[in-house]
């Protein structure tokens, strides 16, 4: 134990730390609090932990349903995945990449290698000029003679490229990643925060390809290799590696537990669910943002007077298929599309991307999961019964694998709902989650983390949950 954990030790005997969500942000805070010795009670609405990463079998195979990857940005995650004892388990994906849907006759190409947000360094590129043809390729190719006069600090992305590069680069190759990626429109992303450095290299290099090729160069020092890894048998070890650590610092996590409301007590929070209560010296809010601000609202004034936009809703349709003809992966890794030509808005190809599927389904049986709904676009599959949302991602996941499948190809199917928080990339949402966490550490002994002020991702949630449990328990022990 470093001596400044073990001064937060010293403190912290007897003090109890409750945390409101089982998501990953909320065992990572858990475990803030249980390092230096507090009393540590995990309340999860749902009847498992993990939240966002949920595991799950279909047709007998172990599998995500839900984050399956984690961005090795930063480290901190992988640092995670090596203090639980997992590092054996890292995979690294299928490096074949994902293909576009959607191009003017129906037709499909390989997203092209390299660029930033799908923006390419050199339009007449090979890969890049089958996506945007000859006509796409000479516009955007007029941000190179464009005067560098028009450039300055465009904040929308989707102007940004429409203004430099034309609506063929736009609409074929930035639209399909950011809806894909982000399930947003390009049109509401804050290129600062989406690929920060973009602007200043425009400004250097005199053109928006012309940065691309700046900031896509290899550089010394840079890893090369995947942004993202897997765990073989699915991230929902992650989860449970960290329960079965918390479990044995005597972290008390339970289930069915939805928390409807924390009231302030003499000395300290109660925590209210219909049946029970708890108390607790400091409370994590660690839930999804609806609830988390409706539980902070009364502690937390100006919470009320910025309401949150709502975050895109997407459903996560996983099939197992019996489909040799998938075995050659006719579309690599998945499929982005070109937002409007299909109602699913991407697929991956779980057994094209991650060997450890493969392995498991076994010869021609085939791991697809099939997206729907994006920022501002409920998904087509609302309202639908299960059935007619399996048969609907069967036939969307046949026209964007060019593949024929039916119905009768189906082993089994799983679909999970998710309700997500606005893209942390979406213009203001900045510097709005800033005065909402300004707000709300204005509170002694109270504290929030998760997605819907870290973003979005695994390589966001997991050092801001573990920032943020260190603020708290600081402020708790220390005053
Ligand atoms: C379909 C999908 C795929 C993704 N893929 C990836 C990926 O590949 N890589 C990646 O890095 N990220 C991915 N993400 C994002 C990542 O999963 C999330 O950012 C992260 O898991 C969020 O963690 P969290 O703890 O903030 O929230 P959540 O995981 O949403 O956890 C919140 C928890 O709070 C609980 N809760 C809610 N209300 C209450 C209440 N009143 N009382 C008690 N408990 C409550 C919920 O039941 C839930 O368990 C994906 C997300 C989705 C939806």
């Amino acid at each position: 134990m470093t001596d400044d954990l073990g001064k937060l030790f010293a403190h912290a005997h007897g003090t109890r730390a409750a945390v409101i969500g089982g998501g990953v942000a909320g065992l990572i805070a858990a475990r803030e609090f249980a390092k230096v010795g507090m009393t540590v009670t995990v309340l999860e609405a749902s009847g498992r932990l993990g939240g966002a990463i949920r595991a799950g079998e279909v047709d007998g195979i172990p599998l995500d349903l839900g984050a399956e990857s984690f961005a090795t940005r930063g480290g901190h995650v992988r640092t995670l995945i090596d203090e639980l004892g997992l590092a054996d388990a890292v995979v690294e994906p299928n490096r074949a990449g994902a293909w576009i849907a959607g191009l003017p006759g129906g037709k499909a190409a390989p997203l092209p290698k390299g660029g930033i947000l799908g923006i390419p360094a050199n339009p007449f590129a090979d890969d890049v000029r089958r996506v945007i043809g000859w006509g796409g390729a000479w516009r955007a190719y007029l941000d190179r003679l464009r005067p560098p006069l028009t450039i300055g600090h465009e904040r929308s992305l989707g102007r940004l490229v429409r203004s430099r590069l034309g609506s063929a680069v736009l609409d074929r190759l930035v639209a399909p990643v950011t809806s894909g990626v982000y399930s947003a429109r390009p049109d509401d992303i804050d290129p600062d925060i989406a690929a920060p450095g973009l602007n200043a290299a425009l400004t250097r290099a005199g053109s928006l390809t012309g940065a691309v090729a700046e900031l896509s160069a290899p550089r010394e020092g840079r890893a090369p290799g995947s942004a993202v890894l897997g765990l073989d048998g699915g991230m929902g070890r992650l989860v449970d590696a960290l329960a079965a650590a918390l479990r044995a610092q005597g972290v008390e996590l339970r289930t069915g537990f939805p928390v409807d409301a924390i009231e302030r007590t003499a000395d300290g929070w109660r925590i209210l669910s219909a049946e029970e209560s708890a108390d607790a010296d400091v409370v994590v809010v660690a839930t999804e943002e609806g609830p988390a601000r409706r539980l902070l609202a009364p502690h937390v004034e100006s919470l009320a007077a910025e309401p949150a936009v709502p975050g895109p809703v997407v459903h996560v349709v996983t099939l197992v298929l019996a489909a040799p003809s998938l075995d050659a992966a006719p579309r690599g890794t998945g499929v982005l599309t070109v937002p409007g030509s299909f109602r699913a808005k991407a697929l991956t190809h779980a057994t094209a991307k991650w060997g450890w599927i493969a392995e498991r389904a076994g010869s021609g049986r085939h791991v697809v999961r099939v997206s729907f709904g994006s920022q501002g676009e409920p998904p087509v599959t609302d309202g639908m019964s299960d059935e007619q949302i399996a048969a609907l991602a069967v036939e969307e996941a046949s026209a964007m694998l060019g593949v024929p499948l039916t119905r009768s190809r189906l082993r089994g199917f799983a679909i999970e709902r998710y309700a997500q928080s606005q893209p942390a990339a979406t213009i203001g949402l900045r510097e709005a989650t800033e005065r909402t966490r300004t707000a709300i550490r204005a509170v002694p002994a109270l504290g929030a983390v998760g997605a819907w002020l870290a973003g979005t991702g695994l390589a966001q949630v997991v050092p801001d949950a573990r920032d943020e449990a260190d603020r708290v328990r600081r402020g708790a022990l220390f005053g």
